[in-house]
């Protein structure tokens, strides 16, 4: 949490709203050739003692190791479909120079987020699945909903060393996560509070909320 939190807290205790700590996927302590986190506070960059969790560190060298190859700017366009097991059986995608190409396989695992997957399955019709893949509903590409998100900036006389630790986590809260008829709208809002950018970052284009640089000094 380090002061920052800590100062958070202070605050929030006096709302006499209740508060966690962030819960975050950085290592604490070394582990399997990872350094443990350093509180650089560089994560948008990317962590170089390896700390955070990412796909990169923790899932990536152990399929390379098994011989999975990645086959980088391709792009799959159709999930293909044996048409008497109904079962998805390859895809056709575009490789790195626009060629249309086939993958047989035993298995295709779809993981493209809130748009790319419909995008899949809506491309992919055939005489098994005219309505496209997983599309008996016909919801599929519908209802969609991202994930809103506002911010309030707060600026502290003293140094809350706001750029030190992982960002986006100090303290959260679920206060006012609950529906409240009392404020006209269902469901509702989870609290979080992140840190600041790093000094350099700062100083030339602002910080979280804060567009402006500051200004210069002696
Ligand atoms: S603060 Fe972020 S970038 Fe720095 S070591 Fe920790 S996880 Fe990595």
């Amino acid at each position: 949490m380090r002061k920052l939190g800590q100062t958070l807290a202070k605050g929030f205790n006096e709302k006499g709203w209740h508060w966690w700590p962030s819960d975050v996927s950085s290592l604490s302590q070394d582990h399997d050739g990872r350094q443990k986190c350093v509180n650089a506070g560089t994560c948008d960059l990317g962590c170089a003692a390896g700390a955070k969790g990412g796909t990169n560190f923790t899932y990536w060298p152990i399929l390379e190791n098994a011989g999975v190859e990645l086959r980088t700017n391709s792009r799959v366009a159709e999930i293909l479909v044996d048409a008497n097991t109904g079962l998805a059986n390859g895809v056709l995608y575009f490789d790195a120079k626009g060629q249309l190409q086939e993958q047989s396989a035993e298995m295709v695992v779809v993981a493209c987020n809130g748009v790319g997957t419909p995008r899949l399955l809506l491309n992919s019709k055939s005489k098994a699945f005219p309505d496209c893949l997983a599309n008996r509903s016909g919801l599929v590409g519908k209802n969609l909903m991202f994930h809103p998100l506002t911010g309030v900036a707060g600026v502290f006389e003293e140094p809350m060393k706001g750029h030190e630790g992982p960002m986006a986590c100090s303290i959260l809260s679920q206060k006012f996560y609950e529906s409240d008829p009392s404020r006209g709208f269902v469901r509702g809002y989870g609290l979080h509070s992140g840190r600041s950018t790093t000094p350099m970052t700062f100083a030339f284009w602002g910080g979280y909320g804060i567009d402006k640089p500051i200004p210069w000094g002696n």
